[in-house]
């Protein structure tokens, strides 16, 4: 059972300028529905681009991306924002919370802009708190919170919609060594009571290695790390 599916991703910046660069050569992909996989690769190896593509947030200039056992390219915007919101949730190394709001009406709006009732919502994001050991801050902005509950948060806003997909994109690479750790575990607990398949990119190999696999990204293809 694959959640998503990448298969011949290729992609280049630029073509034709003096700046041209070819990020993907035929990137392949196959992650099964629970799993966690580590992406890791040096910084400007295209970890970014490829999360991109695989959220159906940028194109790639031939290959697919399959959701949910469904093929995005070729289809419209619309018919690809629908299959992003429905099926993937997105964190990155900065949590992206709206500031004006508290830690729960966080995860509670993207749920209401689903269709979700108040109520549903409401007790939804509290289990999602919980979960990761914020409830206690249910009610504080996010300003007056540390770096590491902002992305406890923000994982728990990414999952508010019960997406298939995770994709990450250095969720812990802004915390502290020992907060990484914590907050990483978190995150880990969360895509395992979720059932939630995982690709999330990291620096940190001790971080990797606790995921059922890795992949490294280089020379523009995927290919299994040690
Ligand atoms: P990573 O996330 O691994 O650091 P990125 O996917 O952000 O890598 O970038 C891969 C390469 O593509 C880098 O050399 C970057 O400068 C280049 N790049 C990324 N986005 C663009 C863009 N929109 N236009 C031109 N070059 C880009
Ligand atoms: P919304 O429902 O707020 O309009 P979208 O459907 O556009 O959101 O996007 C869904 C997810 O993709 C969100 O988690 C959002 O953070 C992320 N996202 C949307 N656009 C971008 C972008 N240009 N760069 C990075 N992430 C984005």
């Amino acid at each position: 059972d694959v959640t998503l599916r990448l298969s011949g991703l290729s992609k280049t910046y630029l073509p034709g300028t003096p700046g041209e660069i070819q990020v993907l050569r035929g990137a392949d992909l196959e992650l099964r529905a629970g799993e966690a996989v580590a992406l890791v690769a040096p910084s400007g190896a295209g970890k970014s681009t490829l999360l991109h593509i695989a959220g159906l947030l940028d194109t790639p200039d031939t290959g697919e991306v399959e959701i949910a056992g469904q093929g995005a390219m070729g289809k419209g915007d619309r018919t690809r924002t629908a299959i992003r919101r429905r099926d993937v949730g997105f964190v990155y190394q900065f949590h992206h919370l709206l500031p004006e709001f508290t830690a729960l009406e966080n995860i509670i709006l993207p749920q209401l802009a689903n269709g979700t009732s108040e109520k549903a919502a409401q007790v939804r994001a509290m289990q999602l708190l919980d979960r990761v050991g914020v409830s206690a801050r249910a009610e504080h902005r996010p300003a007056a919170l540390s770096g590491g509950e902002q992305q406890r948060v923000a994982f728990c806003r990414a999952l508010a919609n019960k997406p298939r997909v995770l994709l990450a994109d250095e969720p812990t690479g802004n915390l502290d060594p020992e907060t990484s750790d914590q907050v990483f575990a978190a995150l880990m607990a969360l895509v395992r009571d979720e059932g939630l398949s995982a690709l999330i990119a990291t620096h940190n190999l001790d971080l990797a290695a606790r995921m059922d696999r890795m992949l490294r990204l280089e020379g523009g293809v995927l290919r299994p790390a040690e």
